[in-house]
Order: C-alpha cells, then structure tokens, then sequence
C-alpha cells in the first residue's frame, strides 16, 4: 500500500535494491487497492450510497462498485464505517500568507524572502492536505508558489493540488500594488509584476504570468480591505483593462479570477468575462442575476472575514496600517449577504482567502449562513473543479477521476463538526492520513 511519509530505516541489501528496482521498472505490478466505503457521498448525486467499493488503480479510481469486494491481490482499506468523501478544494488561497496572530503583516513583507515564504508555503499546504484538501487555489503570491506547485507535483513535499496565479493584477495605488502606504523611495524588485495600468500591459502582464508559471489569472478591479489607502467601494481597473486581460487568460487557457466589491464593479467584471468573483461583498440582486446569466461563479471567502474583523477588534497592530477600521466596517456583510447569494441560484465555489490556519472553518459559515450542508460540500468538490476547468479529473468519485478520497467517521450532512475533524486523506491514490488504522496511527 502507498503511503508518503519518512522511509523506515533498513540494513542496505542487493536484493532490496534489485526488488525497487524491479517495482519502480514496471509499475504495472502496483497492487490495486480497494476502499471499502460505508457511506459515500460522490459529489454527483445528492442521495448517499451505502457499502461501496471504490477501486484505485496508481493514482486514478478505476471503479465504484456497490458491495464490499475482496479481489485476490488488492489491498483493502477499510472504512466500512466511515463516510467518504471526494477530496476537498479551496478555491482562494494564499499559500504562503500567515494568519494575523504574531507578526504585523508589512513587517513579516519586509523582513521575509521568497525563499523564506516558499518554506511556510510547505508547512501550510501539508497542514491543508491533512485536513482534507486535495486541491486549492493560489490568488496571489509570488515564484514561490509556483516552486511549492512544482515540488507537490514532483512529489517531493506532501500539499494539495495547486493551480497558482502569480501576482494579482491591479493599478497603481490599488489593492494589489505592494507600495501602498510605503514610503515612496521604496520598492523592491518583483512589486511591479502585477502593476496593470493600461489595457496593452494587462495583455504583456497576463503573457509574463504565464510564461513564469501561472496557471490561472487573478484582477483585483476594485480597491480592497486588508490593503492601506484604497477604498472597496470604488472599481479601480477601466473595463477595457479587464475585457483584454480576460482575452488574452483565455486564448492562454488559463481561467481568470477577480477581486471585486461593488455591484456595478461586479457586473462589468462578469460582461468582461471574469470566470469567478471572488468576495462580491456588496452584490446585489441584480449582480447575482447576471453572474447566474452569465455562469460566472461566486466565491464568497467568509473565512478570511471573520479571521480579520477579530485581528481588526483585538490586535489591530497586527494588520497593515489604517486598515482596521475598513475591516470593522465591512467584515460583517458577507455573512449577511451569503443567503441573497444562495436564493439568487447563482454557482458558488469554496474559498477561504487564507493561507495557514482552518481551511475546514469555511463549512460551517456556508452553512450557518443560509448554505444546505450538500451545497456546501458540492462548493468544495464538483463546483470548485468545474470552476478549476478540471471536473474531468478532481471534484468527484467516479472513474477516472484522480484517486483524492478523504473520509470522517460520521456523517458530516448529519454531524457538523465532522468537517473539521477528516480521520483520512488519499490524494492521488497515496495515503497521507489514516487515523486509528492498526499499522500507521497517522502517515506523514
Ligand atoms: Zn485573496
């Protein structure tokens, strides 16, 4: 059975050596494993199945199957009494972002490395994949991120899925531009890769964020909260600016994200052809209609507000200058606005806007917000991968799909707190957590 985790330490022998050898030559002798799943919950259908055999094959689900079956050679996992679940997506993440709780946010910018952030990165991702998020989202950061995208998919650090935008693209001034309530003498090469201040550098910005890694776009149109000296309530990108950026995204094909809070921001970022607003604090009825009209996604990111109006109330010199009070002020309307969102019909994707911390926490203020608890895990699985433009390969169990199971021993449509509490990851067909098993008590 595949697990990842520190190898055992071993007496070196030939026949050892000959036997990987052998093993690494011809995959073809990998055993299958089969899961054995008390309740699944397949991200397609909203009714749960009962004793379900799903059978990996490397790193793909070769079948499901209703029973338990045993076949000679297979491996069996046994979460008989367990429910499994496809592998959770985060659709706005920052991977390598701290939680406000020590370091004041422009002090840890200034005094941290790329190569610095790159290292928390690795310890955030592997504490999201064993909460049970085999996919996420990265909306802004730099090379680092495609450096912990690139050592995931080569195996050498445990973490999620990772589809990475690079810098967020913005104007001068706006929430994005790094320089912000600096000193204007200041600046440090790489600020200005996401500086967008005219529709012909949002085409070269979105062609240089390609070449460099991104496999996904991220505009910031409108002012933000956690930034110093702009304003949420203004649409900051010309609409020209945004329409290029999203042509060129996509003739690339890459999907384009956008931060946006006001209603008229939002309805020309969704004419402009922006495949996910992200936040959407200060939508509407009628900017949900068009967003529904269009198939443009919502990702509220209720996470991230809650995390700052309690930063802004307790320790407001943990946050980057004058920002508490914009965050006091409008921390509170996601929340309220999550049940327009819902009733509106419009598609909504999982996102917690967070990079260390609970990324599990989004669940429970979907749901307590207006969210059916299958909505909620619909938004974190097949919406997210259909957002993602990859629902051919993540966001459900069938066949086909990659190997990326995670499981709770109740049923979290029943039991809430089950969200939080994920006794077992698979990703790719490798286990990264298996709580309670006879052998391993918790894999890597
Ligand atoms: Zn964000």
């Amino acid at each position: 059975m595949k697990t990842f985790g520190p190898r055992k330490s071993s007496g070196f022998s030939w026949l050892a050596l000959s036997a990987t050898l052998f093993v690494a030559a011809w995959p073809c002798c990998a055993r299958d494993v089969v899961v054995h799943a008390g309740t699944l919950l397949d991200g397609v259908s909203d009714s749960p199945r009962h004793q379900v055999s799903i059978t990996v094959r490397d790193d793909r689900i070769l079948s499901v199957d209703s029973g338990f079956l045993a076949p000679p050679g297979a491996d069996i996992i046994d979460l008989s009494t367990a429910t499994v679940m496809p592998g959770f997506i985060d659709c706005h993440v920052h991977i390598s972002a701290l939680l406000p709780t020590r370091t004041n946010a422009t002090e840890y910018w200034l005094t941290h490395t790329d190569i610095d952030r790159a290292f928390d990165a690795a310890v955030f991702a592997r504490e999201m994949l064993q909460q049970g998020f085999t996919g996420a989202r990265d909306l802004g950061g730099g090379d680092e991120t495609v450096a912990v995208r690139n050592a995931i998919d080569a195996g050498k650090i445990p973490g999620p899925r990772l589809w990475v935008s690079l810098e967020p693209l913005g104007p001068t001034g706006g929430h994005a531009d790094r320089t912000s309530g600096l000193d204007a003498g200041l600046s440090h090469p790489g600020w200005e890769r996401g500086v967008v201040n005219s529709a012909e550098q949002a085409r070269l910005r979105v062609r240089e964020h390609r070449s460099r890694g991104a496999n996904v776009i991220k505009l910031v149109p409108s002012g933000g909260i956690a930034s110093t000296g702009d304003d949420p309530r203004q649409q900051l990108m010309t609409d020209e600016e945004m329409r290029v950026a999203v042509e060129t995204a996509h003739s690339l094909g890459m999907k384009v994200a956008a931060h946006i809070y006001p209603a008229a921001a939002i309805e020309n970022a969704v004419r402009a052809g922006v495949d996910s607003v992200e936040h959407g604090s200060f939508a509407t009825a009628q900017s949900f209609a068009l967003m529904k009209a269009h198939g443009t996604y919502l990702v509220p990111t209720l996470s991230v507000y809650d995390v700052f109006y309690a930063a802004a109330r307790d320790h407001p010199e943990l946050l980057r200058p004058g920002t508490a009070q914009k965050e006091l002020d409008n921390d509170l309307l996601p929340k309220r606005n999550l049940s327009l969102a819902v009733k509106s019909g419009v598609k909504i994707a999982y996102g917690t806007d967070l990079g260390q911390g609970d990324h599990t926490m989004e669940f429970a203020l979907l749901i307590g917000n207006g969210m059916a608890p299958i909505q909620a895990l619909y938004a974190a699985t097949r919406n997210a991968a259909e957002l993602l433009g990859a629902a051919t390969q993540v966001g459900s169990v069938q066949s086909g799909r990659y190997a990326d199971l995670v499981a709770t021993t109740q049923n979290p449509l029943d039991d809430p707190a089950q969200w939080g509490h994920v006794s077992f990851v698979m990703r790719g067909g490798i286990v990264y957590r298996r709580d309670g098993a006879p052998t391993a008590a918790r894999v890597n």
